[in-house]
């Protein structure tokens, strides 16, 4: 598909002084790194993608490194073995120098909600690199690795890329296997990659993909017959747009149609519902898959208890932070008995319609164009952007996680000063549409690279 990656990062091994010389400074002010070992020797494992040093969200196990997702509940836990994609990329040549930042558990958008350190954005360290895979963004846009995984459940890979100018690819799910993620909400989510390089985003995508006997909703890729893609869909009624984003936007489709393409305007119906049936959908697996952590087999243990419950409930009172705790409840609410058509069920209803919606916008068109986010990376503790607020934002990013089909957000441009990021989605399998129509993108505006930042190591 994509040709073998040549790049200057192949002498990161050989220039490993210049590299920490560059990388230190760098990352003691953005934060980006739960636990940074760049003096992890490269093993000398040929492969696509071999000497490439890499960054790995700390929701996914990577052996000998902590597993903390960001929670004081696993602050404390070393995982013992590889998530199947890591694996595959290990065997492909690649070597994980560090473990990243993120919202606790993967819950939130602006990597604020992680309770084992503050991460900024590079292009301005007064703002968040976005969330949840914040640190992996962040790390991405400073040069600190030319790629990084992170996980998208409602956006958490393509709005963090958005925040921080880079592409962030979630693909079709299943496509990427989730053992060794830490299960948030397992029907949304999967791992995805985030790079500045897009041709490196499919290198790395080629290694890591297909069925996997551990995780049994993975499958084989079968990437849709290449056609070239003609038709975009657009969507008729966006408000709530800042006018940041909303002047990239318009830019983007001036460029497109200069690309020849055709856009068509559309509408999804069931859009205004996608929010709430994520948060019902997503609370309600988490309060299932956060379960297991009660201090006993896994977990933070508190000091001293009286008996088991007090013990479990001690645990979990320390342990997690407000937005997992607030999550939980809304999850065990929408699921308590006598209630679930009301909110459960509900929301698979409304699922279903997304995907069908989608599906219509799919026969008209070949892929689906809306910002990533309505707002450029805004400044830490903002106040007008609440955790609802956010919760609101997720809008575009979420739909692609309902359907289950992949998205991919993309530098777009500059708007006072900041990167914003344009999302594309397309049906299930047609990640070779995503890839096709941002590659043309790039050819009239190419990604810029954050202000003294560099991936040049071969100088
Ligand atoms: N912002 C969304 C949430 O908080 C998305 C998170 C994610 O994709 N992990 O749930």
């Amino acid at each position: 598909m994509s040709a073998p990656v040549v790049s200057p990062w192949k002498q990161f091994q050989t220039k490993k002084e210049a590299y920490l010389a560059y990388a230190n400074p760098w990352e003691k002010k953005i934060g980006s790194f739960l636990s940074f070992r760049p003096e992890t020797p490269a093993p000398a494992t040929p492969g696509p993608l071999a000497g490439l040093p890499f960054g790995v969200k700390d929701n996914i196990a990577v052996e000998g490194f902590p597993l903390t997702c960001g929670s004081k509940m696993l602050a404390n836990v070393i995982s013992p073995y590889d998530a199947t994609v890591v694996a595959r990329l290990k065997a492909a040549g690649a070597v994980v120098i560090g473990k990243t930042n993120l919202d606790e558990f993967g819950m939130g958008s602006s990597t604020d909600n992680s309770a084992l350190g503050v991460t900024h954005n590079p292009w301005d360290i007064t703002r968040v690199p976005g969330g949840s895979s914040g640190g992996s963004a962040a790390a991405v846009a400073a040069g600190l690795v030319p790629f990084a995984l992170g996980t998208d459940t409602g956006g958490s890979v393509r709005q963090p890329a958005s925040f921080c100018g880079v592409y962030g690819f979630k693909p079709t799910y299943g496509v990427l296997s989730r053992y060794g993620l830490t299960a948030y909400a397992s029907s949304l989510e999967c791992p995805g990659i985030l790079s500045a390089d897009l041709a490196l985003v499919q290198s790395v995508f080629e290694a890591a993909r297909g069925r996997d006997l551990n995780d049994q909703t993975s499958l084989d890729y079968e990437p849709q017959a290449p056609r070239p893609v003609k038709t975009i869909a657009v969507l008729g009624d966006l408000s709530d747009l800042h006018p940041d984003v909303r002047a990239v936007y318009d830019q983007t489709l001036g460029h497109l149609k200069a690309l020849g393409y055709t856009l068509l305007t559309v509408n999804l119906p069931s859009l205004e519902f996608a929010v709430p049936a994520y948060y019902t959908i997503a609370t309600a697996e988490a309060s299932a898959n956060l379960a297991r952590f009660n201090g006993i087999r896994y977990g933070h243990r508190p000091v001293y208890s009286e008996n088991h419950e007090d013990l479990v409930r001690k645990s979990r009172t320390e342990g997690f932070g407000n937005e997992v705790k607030t999550r939980i409840m809304l999850g065990t609410y929408v699921l308590r008995s006598g209630f679930q058509d009301q909110y459960y069920t509900k929301a698979q209803k409304v699922r279903t319609l997304i995907r069908r919606d989608l599906q219509k916008v799919f026969d008209q068109a070949d892929l689906l164009l809306s910002p990533t986010f309505p707002t450029p990376a805004f400044v830490h503790g903002d106040q007008t952007m609440t955790e609802f607020q956010q919760k609101l934002a997720d809008k575009s990013t979420v739909t692609a996680n309902l359907a289950g089909v992949p998205a991919l957000s993309f530098p777009a441009g500059l708007s006072s000063g900041l990167p914003i990021g344009m999302q594309l989605t397309a049906p299930a399998f047609g990640e070779p549409r995503l890839f096709e129509v941002a590659a043309q993108f790039a050819t009239r505006v190419p990604v810029v690279p954050c202000p003294g930042t560099s991936l040049d190591w071969s100088k």
